[in-house]
């Protein structure tokens, strides 16, 4: 039995004193104190907050996004989640072009099985939108899928608007929930060529290559194409967190959202964090590039 000692738990509703045991991964006890016999392993958390496993419902593991691949993989991305205290993470198992879904989950299970240090599972995210794919989503939710994603920026991932408003249809039909990562690919393709010509490779070009308008626009569309259709609609910011920054005006069109029959919870309590933090790494090199403004509450 391990029994975590002298740490101030947190759970979703208090913050209390209290020692912690722990037997064959679940936890056996909690009370003031805990005695230890002989075998016990003690651990002084002192000082100390003794959180829950946390849950990262959005990660990108050994992922080709088709002009790259992410930096990390199960083996890299899950140890350094647990140094973080992050205990699951809920990759993107992603169909490539001319691939099937099955093959992708088939896929991303093979990238997990025997290099993840902590738990996983995934959502699926669709990039070859055909009638086989439309076939084979009923086959996912059977092998327990219930959430996907879809782009519509990156040229080898991105939906058109005929795929997207077909596959918010059928994701209402299946009861699945649907994340997109909402920004107007051809304007951020248009904005990152005239960055290159520019000369400009670094990571100012990020955001001025991929302004709020050009996210707002793409999350109206999402609102607009699924104001009849569906009940439940999880819009993703994208998934890139300096991108985030810029998305002010983007934020506030989902927040109206909530005005209407459309539920659409964003992303919207973390910006005001990377906000903060990315204007000062950003002022330093270019105070332009990040616009002085405070996010809007949530
Ligand atoms: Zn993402």
């Amino acid at each position: 039995m391990y029994v975590i000692q002298n740490g101030t738990l947190v759970s979703a509703e208090k913050t209390w004193r209290a020692d912690l045991a722990v037997e064959g991964g679940k936890i056996t006890a909690i009370a003031p104190k805990i005695p230890i016999s002989p075998g016990d392993q003690a651990v002084d958390a002192s000082g100390c907050l003794v959180f829950p496993g946390f849950i990262d419902p959005h990660t990108h593991l050994d992922m080709d996004s088709g002009v790259t691949v992410t930096a990390d993989d199960f083996l890299s991305g899950t140890l350094a989640a647990l140094c973080g205290g992050t205990t699951t993470v809920i990759d993107f198992a992603t169909q490539d072009r001319g691939m099937g879904l099955g093959q992708a989950l088939d896929l991303w299970h093979k990238k997990a099985e025997g290099r993840s240090s902590c738990n996983y599972a995934f959502h699926m995210a669709i990039t070859d939108w055909n009638e086989n794919t439309r076939r084979e989503l009923r086959d996912m939710v059977s092998a327990g899928v219930t959430s996907l994603k879809v782009y519509l920026a990156y040229d080898a991932l991105r939906v058109d608007d005929g795929q997207l408003l077909d596959i918010l249809g059928e994701c209402q039909s299946l009861g699945l929930q649907i994340g997109c990562h909402c920004e107007n690919g051809d304007v951020v393709n248009l904005l990152q060529k005239r960055e290159l010509s520019k000369g400009n490779r670094g990571p100012t070009a990020h955001p001025l290559s991929r302004p709020p308008e050009a996210e707002a626009e793409a999350i109206l569309k999402v609102q607009q194409a699924t104001a009849d259709a569906i009940k439940l609609i999880n819009i993703a910011a994208p998934s890139e967190g300096v991108i985030k920054i810029k998305a002010l005006e983007a934020f506030q069109k989902a927040a109206d959202g909530r005005a209407t029959k459309i539920i659409i919870p964003s992303e919207l309590q973390s910006i005001a964090g990377l906000a903060a933090a990315a204007k000062t790494v950003f002022d330093t090199e270019d105070p332009k590039a990040i616009p002085a403004k405070t996010p809007p509450k949530p």
